[in-house]
């Protein structure tokens, strides 16, 4: 498993342990005799797993016991870009624009209502973030993308509104120590730093939600989905375990404030190989990098090609940048070690001896 050093930023690298926990369950969970994959959602074996999982999901943000639930559904962040307006937009939202996953949102809030754009880096291709954004009074919320998987750049702190405040965490939750208390409804796709695809994960605070007028769809309806417990319908059992396996070896590491403290250490070895080697050309700017994806371009072209190669050789791998924007983004989720890291800046810095 350890072999490769995987950079993938998402369905991203998880522990050797959670694969290996994962692979145990498949085969035989908790010595019961039976697969994971062929337990029912309303069995007691997996009630337990959703109420530490739920459990664990709040106590690691320290949002245990302040008035929020945490919901495991399905459909990814995508799902939640329109379960939000659904459930939160009476006529009139804001949102920040700060990258491609922000402009998804916003797509799909024109549906429901008036959107505001509050704030917006598109006018420099998403390489920052905005500064002092004041917010207008009167929006039935404020919708931010704390961390920009694609163009690699990341909030440091929570915008401040006088109305709810609803966050796409997909890419920075469990990364890092940040004032999640100041926002209401935190939302995020699993595969990035939680567990495995086709699950979404919504810690919410129940005093924003119904309040709109509309008719919501069951499978829209987050008060549905908290009066079924997370069991509205069939649960995605194996994700959901993955994901309580993951968060249980988050905690055993000593939960978010001393991952951050590992997740810290690799970013900066990584932006300071990318800032000392003068081929090498940061995407975002410096006060706004991500911790998490971090993206990087060679200034001549046929150094991408060495620097293919070289990756192969020394077993690097998923480290093409998105599509929409080229170049190069390593992805430092929780479980991707330092030793990784250091392989990808040896091989930045070895490239010096190849021009
Ligand atoms: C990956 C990602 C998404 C999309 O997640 P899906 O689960 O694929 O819908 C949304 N927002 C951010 C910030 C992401 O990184």
């Amino acid at each position: 498993m350890s072999t490769m050093h995987n950079f993938c930023a998402g369905p991203c690298l998880l522990p050797d342990e959670v694969y290996q926990g994962a692979a145990e369950a498949v085969l035989n969970f908790n010595n019961t005799g039976l697969s994971i994959l062929s337990i029912s959602h309303r069995s007691k074996e997996f009630i337990a797993i959703l109420e530490e999982v739920q459990h664990l999901a709040l106590s690691l943000l320290g949002l245990e016991h302040k008035g929020y639930t945490a919901l495991f559904l399905q459909g990814g962040a995508s799902m939640e870009f329109l379960r939000i307006p659904y459930n939160l937009m009476k006529s009139r939202a804001g949102y920040i624009n700060t990258g491609n996953w922000s402009s998804k949102a916003i797509e799909q809030a024109k549906l429901f209502g008036q959107v505001e754009i509050i704030a917006s880096s598109e006018d420099r291709n998403y390489t920052y973030i905005p500064d002092s954004i004041i917010v207008p009074t009167g929006l039935d919320y404020l919708h931010f993308t704390s961390n920009n998987t694609i163009y690699g750049t990341q909030f440091h702190e929570v915008p401040q509104a006088d109305c709810p405040v609803v966050c796409d965490m997909s890419s920075d939750i469990y990364s890092r120590v940040y004032n999640c208390e100041q926002i209401d409804v935190i939302y995020a796709g699993a595969q990035k730093n939680i567990g495995p695809a086709g699950l979404s994960v919504v810690l919410l605070k129940k005093d924003v939600i119904g309040k709109v007028n509309r008719i919501i769809p069951q499978m829209m309806n987050y008060t549905e989905h908290i009066d079924k417990g997370s069991l509205y319908h069939t649960a995605n059992v194996f994700a959901i375990y993955t994901s309580l396996l993951n968060l249980r070896w988050l905690e055993q590491q000593g939960g978010v404030a001393a991952i951050e403290v590992v997740n810290n250490k690799k970013a900066n070895m990584l932006y300071q190989a990318i800032d000392e080697l003068d081929y090498i050309q940061g995407f975002a700017d410096k006060t706004y990098r991500s911790q998490m994806n971090v993206t990087f371009d060679f200034k001549e072209k046929e150094m991408g090609h060495i620097f293919d190669q070289m990756c192969q050789d020394a077993n690097i791998t998923n480290i093409k940048g998105h599509r929409i924007l080229g170049g190069y983004r390593a992805s430092l989720y929780n479980a991707v070690s330092i030793n990784s890291v250091q392989t990808l800046v040896e091989v930045l810095q070895t490239m010096k001896t190849k021009i």
